[in-house]
């Protein structure tokens, strides 16, 4: 008995019309759940029509009432996370715990959305010339569509469309096709809430009904987050046909240890960015880069570790790790241990030998000592559990590594040196940088983007970026009529 997963348009669910589907799985058992519709690019054109009736009246509600919808939806989504947090384990794999964290790092969104009133706040100067005042506004796009990846079903989702909702816009989602019933979840919460019937829109789907909303005339903007190659052709393609373009890619996360930092705290630390979530995070550490000495020791705690790990269903108490999101992704990470050891990295602890259930997708931690950064284990983006230690000689070595990495969303440097720290933060060219904090996602006022190949684009995601991304800025000069001063002049117009 299979689930039919459709699209929302309108405020309620509505089945696919294309003939295509996708199978959805639970990934701890192997089994599919459900069935998920796929639109073609004549749905995806009913979607935005949809959305775009709706985003005109939507632009016209008062701050206050969006704050309002946003607020409710706020104080729903608080009430209900266990529900998603069991529909996101039940179709990604990751635990429960960690379920409940990706829904607790969205609401942060969600809560400052709900500022919008201030966020929205413009300046204005009085007597920039003489009875002539000049202010500016931010006025929202019009149909915004966002575009995810599997791996966080529901936070990222909220990263996104908190904030284009709350600036008046109508927003397209169109999630992943591995796990889509999240969505379907936050579109109910949002209809609970009360925000209009079309301001927000689920449209599951592939590349077809990507590409379709990337060449719509009515989208004016695209969000996504997901791998470099698909995050470049959305930004290739987006921009060609005039849209405004904010394209997360992938990522090669570096964690750099130096020789003083303590190592029973970097190795929890390190175990924890790079295995949580069975390594599927575009925050994971995929790799440490041990400097000196600290290698041998840091090696020895890292492994020590890893046989401590509970693998299983996340949906099971006390459960660390799940499983990958399918068969075929758990193949190719497996894949990658192999290469590495052809290559000559010592493989310390070997996921593929560890003892995991045998349904479902499940691949144990994986250790891998020794590596050179001309090795595909290095080179590549295996989004898995499995950490690559590069020794080096010095910080400078070690810096080197990671500034010449294509990849640069995040890192971590784990020291207990503040000068080094400082250094580190002000030579690394990466997008956001953790001192001794292994996952440095922004909190919510802050915003999130990788540099060079992790985004394409020239604003990152949320936060106050994310409120410049979905409105555009005016800037109004006005006179009023005053007989006393009035008389015709065609100069051009001075400040005096
Ligand atoms: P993906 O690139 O395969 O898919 C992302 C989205 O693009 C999905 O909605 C998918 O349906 C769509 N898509 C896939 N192929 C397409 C194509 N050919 N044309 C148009 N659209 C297409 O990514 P994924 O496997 O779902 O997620 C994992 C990737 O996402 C990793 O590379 C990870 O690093 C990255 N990621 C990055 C961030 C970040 O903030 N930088 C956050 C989370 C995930």
């Amino acid at each position: 008995m299979t689930t039919r997963i459709s699209h929302w348009i309108d405020g309620r669910e509505t089945p696919g019309t294309s003939g295509r589907t996708a199978p959805v799985f639970n990934p701890a058992t192997g089994q599919q759940t459900g069935e998920v519709d796929l639109a073609s690019a004549a749905e995806t054109g009913t979607a935005v029509a949809s959305a775009l009736a709706a985003a005109k009246a939507w632009r016209r509600a008062s701050l206050s009432s969006r704050s309002a919808v946003l607020f409710r939806f706020r104080e729903l989504l608080h009430d209900r996370s266990n529900e998603l947090a069991a529909i996101i384990t039940a179709e990604h794999g990751k635990v429960l715990a960690d379920a409940a964290g990706e829904i607790a790092r969205g609401l942060e969104n969600v809560e400052f959305a709900t500022g919008v009133p201030q966020l929205l706040k413009g300046g204005f100067s009085e007597q920039a010339a003489t009875g002539v005042d000049v202010y500016n506004i931010r006025q929202p796009l019009g149909v915004v569509a966002g575009i995810t990846p599997f791996n966080f079903p529901a936070m990222v989702p909220l990263w996104m469309c908190a904030n284009a909702i709350a600036c008046g816009n109508a927003f397209v989602l169109k999630p992943s096709e591995k796990d889509p019933s999240a969505s379907l979840f936050l579109a109910r919460l949002w209809r609970e809430a009360g925000l209009p019937d079309g301001v927000f829109t689920v449209l599951q789907g592939d590349a077809e009904a990507v590409n379709a909303l990337l060449v719509h005339p009515d989208v004016a903007a695209v969000s996504f987050v997901g791998s470099t190659p698909i995050a470049r052709h959305i930004y290739e393609t987006g921009t060609a046909h005039g849209k405004r373009v904010q394209a997360l890619g992938g990522a090669k996360n570096h964690a750099m240890v130096l020789p003083d930092a303590d190592v029973d705290m970097a190795a929890d630390a390190v175990v924890s960015a790079a295995y949580g979530a069975a390594g599927e995070r575009c925050m994971a550490l995929s790799v440490t880069v041990a400097v000196g000495d600290v290698a041998g020791p840091l090696v020895d705690a890292i492994a020590a570790r890893l046989p401590k790990l509970t693998i299983g269903d996340g949906a099971q108490a006390g459960t660390d790790m799940g499983p990958l999101i399918t068969r075929e992704h758990r193949d190719r990470v497996a894949g990658y241990v192999g290469a590495g050891a052809e290559a000559g990295a010592t493989v310390v602890v070997d996921g593929r030998e560890a003892d995991v259930p045998a349904d479902g997708f499940f691949l144990g931690t994986t250790l891998l000592d020794h590596v050179r950064p001309d090795m595909t284990v290095y080179t590549d983006e295996i989004f898995g559990p499995v950490l690559s230690v590069v020794r080096v000689d010095t910080y400078e070595e070690g810096l080197e590594l990671i500034n010449s990495n294509p990849f640069a969303n995040g890192t971590a440097l784990f020291t207990r040196d503040g000068g080094a720290a400082r250094q580190f933060q002000f030579d690394v060219e990466v997008g956001m940088v953790g001192i001794n904090v292994p996952i440095p996602v922004p909190v919510a006022y802050y915003s999130f983007g990788g540099w060079k190949a992790s985004l394409f684009g020239d604003t990152h995601m949320y936060g106050p970026e994310g409120i410049t991304f979905y409105t555009r800025g005016k800037v109004v000069t006005s006179r009023w009529p005053d007989p006393a001063t009035s008389s015709v002049d065609l100069g051009f117009p001075r400040t005096r």
